[in-house]
């Protein structure tokens, strides 16, 4: 499709301000990737397609990609680096420092018999204790033996 001189000036202005290069309408490809730099929100609000998400084999024609830039799809990964609106937005809003990660210990709770069995499940060789345990005279299941 041929366009005329002024269109293609209009064109360009368009997607070189959405950040394409100057030199795209005259080096397009007829397939591209187009990635998202905004989340697709499906009606109720959940996240169907994340920003990030690559959308393969899209035309690569400058009216399209233009279209495309308007509802948050470029031909290059969303980055810090990237000027589009939703990309400023998210970096302007994004915490610099990552967040602390809590370190789970474990521990024991409950009342004293429950924390004994807790520990009990993690101690090896704590299984001998007990009201008839008296550290001789056991047998392997650690009880008295029977004289009867
Ligand atoms: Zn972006």
């Amino acid at each position: 499709m041929a366009i005329g001189t002024k269109e293609r000036t209009v064109l360009r202005d368009e997607i070189t301000s959405q950040g394409y290069a100057w030199e795209y309408i005259d080096e397009w490809q007829p397939k591209t990737t187009l990635y998202r730099h905004c989340d697709q929100l499906s009606q109720d609000g959940t996240v169907v397609s994340p920003a990030g998400t690559a959308l393969r084999n899209m035309p690569g024609n400058p009216d399209f990609v233009s279209k495309k830039a308007k509802i948050g799809l470029f031909a290059w990964k969303p980055s810090e680096a990237c000027t589009c609106r939703w990309c400023n937005e998210r970096n302007s809003q994004a915490p610099k420092e990552e967040p602390e990660q809590e370190v789970e210990e474990p521990t024991f709770s409950g009342t004293a018999t429950e924390v004994l069995t807790q520990m009990g499940k993690t101690k090896k060789g704590n299984r001998k204790m007990g009201p008839h345990f008296t550290g001789r005279g056991t047998n392997e299941s650690g009880f008295l033996q029977s004289d009867s």
